[in-house]
């Protein structure tokens, strides 16, 4: 891959297509590739033998697609899923020819070329989508891959029953398609003790029996927590490789994935009665040190968030509303003088959990991860 190319697939790496210097950036995002590729290998090893793509949709979660891509080729991953054609377009140029790329979200009508083009596979959601990459094959003279995603109880994405069950009477309904998975995509995988994964996986087992015989895929991350029945052919975690918990009811099996430290751009002290930030929402109750650090809603970080910092092990509280381009910390707990300009503090680290981070923003990881910003100074660590 080039370095174009994967520049042009990262959304994030650049403020006005100007990639952002260390020295320059408020904020430093460290990605270690080597742990996703731990990540993938410690999936792996619970799949048993099973295939394991690798989902990239919203640009590798926001770590980015291309970089994440080559690190998965070096461990044999040759399967990846984005959501978006634009996505998969992108995404075929910075790997180039020979991994199989498929688009979750299905094409959009009239984009069949575009896809067939870039050599990607569509996820094929409905009736009027494989009516369409039927006559792409057919337009095209010969036969195209595809995957049939069917709905199995998330009423999201997929054909649903009626829809399989017709198709199954009509006949050369497949013609020109080389449908090389049947899937389906459960709503609960996080959550085992829910009936509502059997009822699904049973649900996927009977529609898969009416389409083209196929490898079946069903497992996302969570999904493969939940045993060897929802194995089949071939795995599709995301979240898992990024570093977020499969397993909220249990403790994370996964590594963490990125670090992410903000500069303190200023240090002040303040007296008693002080107003702290937008709205004043916080009042000094005593004498208290402050920084401010170059990182805000702006970079991706919740508004809401009721969080904190940390240096050296110690806890360093928001006070104060969290501004587009600052959070000011309060900083009494360090010594005087011990942070000062320049410094880094840990937003997300061996302190802060990316899942840590969701809760104190009442969201998920995969949120925390897809909503990193435009701004950082993003340090890839063990291609
Ligand atoms: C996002 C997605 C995945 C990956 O899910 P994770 O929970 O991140 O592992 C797999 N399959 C489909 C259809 C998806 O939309």
């Amino acid at each position: 891959m080039d370095d174009d190319a994967s520049r042009a697939l990262t959304r994030y790496d650049a403020i006005g297509g100007q990639p952002v210097s260390e020295a320059a950036a408020g904020a430093i995002l460290t990605i270690e590739l080597g742990a996703i590729r731990e990540n993938y290998r410690r999936l792996k090893a619970r799949l048993n033998g099973v295939r394991c793509a690798g989902v990239l949709k919203a640009d590798g979660y926001g770590l980015g697609a291309a970089q994440v891509a080559s690190a998965l080729a070096k461990e044999g991953c040759d399967i990846f899923f984005v959501a978006l054609l634009g996505e998969g377009i992108a995404l075929r140029k910075a790997i180039g020819p020979g991994p199989d790329i498929f688009v979750l979200n299905g094409l959009p009508p009239g984009s069949e070329p575009e896809a067939l083009a870039a050599g990607l596979c569509p996820v094929i959601n409905s009736p009027v989508q494989l009516k369409a990459w039927r006559g792409t094959a057919r337009d095209a003279a010969r036969n195209l891959p595809a995957a049939i995603q069917v709905d199995s109880g998330m009423a999201r994405l997929g054909m649903a029953p009626a829809d399989v069950e017709a198709l199954a009477g009509e006949a050369g309904a497949f013609n020109g398609i080389d449908v090389r998975f049947v899937m389906s995509h459960l709503a609960r995988a996080d959550e085992p003790q829910q009936a509502a994964n059997e009822e699904q996986r049973r649900e996927f087992e009977r529609l898969r029996k009416m389409l083209p015989a196929a490898p079946a895929s069903l497992a996302n991350s969570s999904g493969i927590f939940l045993g060897p029945e929802y194995h089949h052919e071939l795995a599709r975690p995301g979240a898992a490789l990024y570093g977020v918990n499969p397993t909220p009811y249990a403790p994370n099996p996964m590594l963490p994935a990125i670090r992410l430290d903000a500069k303190v751009a200023q240090t002040r002290e303040i007296g008693a009665g002080t107003g702290i930030g937008y709205g004043h929402t916080n009042r000094a109750d005593r004498p208290l040190r402050l920084a401010t650090i170059s990182l805000g809603y702006g970079d991706g970080w919740h508004r809401r968030a009721a969080s904190a910092a940390w240096f050296e092990g110690v806890r360093l509280p928001f006070v104060g509303r969290v501004s587009m381009d600052s959070i000011i910390l309060d900083i009494s707990a360090l010594p005087a003088g011990r942070l000062g300009e320049g410094d880094l503090v840990e937003l997300i680290g061996p302190s802060q959990s990316v899942d840590d981070a969701a809760g104190h923003a009442g969201t998920i990881g995969y949120e925390i991860l897809t909503s990193l910003g435009a701004r950082f100074h993003r340090r890839y660590t063990g291609g």
